[in-house]
């Protein structure tokens, strides 16, 4: 865990997040300001900064945090039809918090390519 990170306080329960998936190894949550009608993170309870900080330890978990984010889009009604997931990594990626997160957006028809 890092002291500093927002997204570790939030699985430490000291900033509260409406959690719709929690287990031993990832947690998800509503984000705080939604992109589509259906956006939520899904996160490691481990600290891991960025994409380019994974190892191969991590692979499991990172798994995990894909197929949480394909249940919960299924539970939504939203997997039929289609969603996306994304990993931004680092500036250009557009990241602003530094602990990696994959978002699940879904709800509304997206375009490509990404701004
Ligand atoms: P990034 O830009 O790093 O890929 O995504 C960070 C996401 O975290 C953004 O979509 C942002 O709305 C969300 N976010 C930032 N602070 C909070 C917070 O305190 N609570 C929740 N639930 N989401 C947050
Ligand atoms: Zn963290």
């Amino acid at each position: 865990m890092s002291d500093s990170c927002l997204f570790c306080k939030i699985v430490l329960g000291e900033i509260p997040a409406t959690f719709v998936y929690q287990d031993e190894f990832v947690v998800a949550f509503e984000d705080i300001n939604p992109a589509a009608p259906t956006h939520i993170l899904v996160i490691p309870r481990q600290h891991i900064s960025t994409l380019n900080d994974l190892e191969a330890k991590h692979d499991a978990t990172v798994g995990r945090m894909t197929r949480v984010a394909a249940s919960i889009a299924k539970e939504r009604g939203i997997a039929e039809g289609g969603f996306r997931t994304v990993f931004n990594c680092n500036e250009d990626g557009g990241q602003s918090v530094y602990h990696i997160h994959q978002h699940l957006l879904g709800g509304r028809s997206m375009s490509w390519p990404p701004g």
